[in-house]
């Protein structure tokens, strides 16, 4: 079953009988036994690759290296990238990989003989252009430089490594752009600029970090912020840029001994202005939404709240920004690197935030505008223009 719902969406936009019969099921799925030999151990694994719709343009999404991938958990991602890409107006369509393995078994040397034999199952889509991986949980950019290796093709690939082909600012792009909906959000929420609001994030990870640095360059005190450990608070504000040295030495936030310390349900439920479940999915559940604070709801991560939790916070009348609309930096900037590698030019990190925020706010300028015609919340709102987007595509390419 897609997440959208359908009948939800169509009381807002044109969906004919055909459009919903070829969004309702992806594409094309393939579900690959990759057999290789490591070292003497013949070893095989499950591969799954699902193109949810590609109206829109090559199929874009991560791989996730992760043991507990399945069919449906990758066909549940390729589509909320397929929304992603059309609300933000790029190119793509939606597709996701999973390779069903745990990655911290496996020497550098052993991923990438993986990695390569994953290549040469899906070489002629990659080839071809119709699937453009990224890296995903378990994935980094030197696993793109590996895709990049046997591909030879700069735009096969994309999350590669600065210095081979990646694009500068893609580091940063998810934090950047998500910070930027925070601060339109503000303005329009609650009706002033960051400066002084208090802000909680869940997560220190890319997209948490990232997030936090921005927001406090904005003026914002980013008095929480929290890994899988725990995290930390003060009221007058956090050191992010040391917090985050920290983080990316290895340590816990627990560890981290100047500050208070706070469990992740505190923090989800602090007094803030805003909060920013920027971790995992499904971290704002039914029992616990009636217990949020905060005036508002930022979604960095995929699918952090669920549809229970969703209900209660729509219910008290709290925006929450989807992440389709709030993560989107990051595919916003998958395609810049894809546009620079077709093009051979080269963008600079300011070009790339530049992008980023003008395509993350006209995003959010459409989603809130809706909102209130449709008198709808931001989520349906971001839903239903993602699908009219789709719609308009395939009618335009004779599909429907
Ligand atoms: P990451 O692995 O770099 O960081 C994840 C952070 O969340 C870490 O601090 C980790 O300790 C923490 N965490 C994990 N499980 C947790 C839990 N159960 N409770 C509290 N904290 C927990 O990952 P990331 O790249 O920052 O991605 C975070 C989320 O954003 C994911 O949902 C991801 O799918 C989504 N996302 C990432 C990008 C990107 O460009 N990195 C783009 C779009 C969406």
């Amino acid at each position: 079953m897609p997440s959208v719902d359908f009948d939800e969406v169509s009381k807002y936009v044109r969906l004919p009988d055909e459009a919903r019969v070829l969004l309702e099921r992806p594409e094309r799925e393939l579900r690959i036994t990759m057999s290789l030999r490591l070292d003497s151990e013949l070893m095989q694994t499950d591969v799954y690759v699902v193109y949810y719709n590609t109206a829109r343009g090559p199929a874009k999404g991560g791989i996730r290296f992760w043991p507990t991938v399945t069919m449906d958990h990758t066909i549940e991602l390729a589509e909320k990238m397929v929304w992603k890409t059309a609300l933000a107006g790029v190119p793509f369509g939606g597709g996701k990989s999973g390779i069903a393995l745990d990655p911290g078994k496996f020497s550098r040397m052993q991923k990438t003989a993986i990695l390569k034999e994953y290549v040469h199952a899906l070489r002629p889509d990659l080839i071809g252009g119709t699937y453009v991986p990224a890296p995903d949980m378990g994935t980094g950019s030197a696993d793109m430089a590996v895709i990049f290796g046997e591909t030879h093709l700069l735009e096969s690939v994309t999350g590669k490594p600065p210095r081979v082909g990646g694009l500068p600012g893609r580091l940063e792009a998810t934090g950047r752009g998500l910070s930027t909906c925070v601060r339109a959000a503000a303005r329009k929420f609650l009706g002033r600029d960051l400066d002084g609001l208090t802000v909680a994030i869940q997560g220190f990870g890319n997209v948490g970090s990232w997030c936090a640095h921005f927001l406090d360059q904005y003026g914002a005190r980013v008095v929480a912020v929290s890994d899988i450990s725990g995290g930390v608070t003060a009221g007058s504000g956090l050191d992010v840029r040391r917090l985050a040295e920290w983080a990316n030495q290895g340590n816990l936030l627990r560890d981290f001994a100047e500050y208070d310390k706070i469990s992740n349900e505190e923090l989800l439920a602090m007094n803030v202005d805003i909060l920013v479940p920027a971790a995992t999915e499904d971290v704002l559940t039914g029992e616990n939404a009636s217990a949020v604070s905060a005036k508002m709801i930022v979604e960095g991560a995929n699918g952090p709240t669920t549809a229970e939790a969703d209900a209660v916070l729509n219910d008290r009348g709290l925006p929450v920004l989807p992440d389709i609309l709030a993560n989107s930096g990051g595919v916003i900037a998958s395609y810049i690197e894809w546009r620079k590698a077709k093009s051979g030019s080269l963008t600079s990190r300011e070009e790339t935030f530049q992008m980023v925020d003008d395509l993350v706010l006209a995003a959010f300028d459409r989603v809130t505008e809706r909102t209130e015609s449709w008198k709808t919340t931001p989520r349906v709102a971001a839903r239903a223009l993602s699908v009219e987007e789709v719609v308009n595509t395939m009618n335009d390419r004779g599909w429907i």
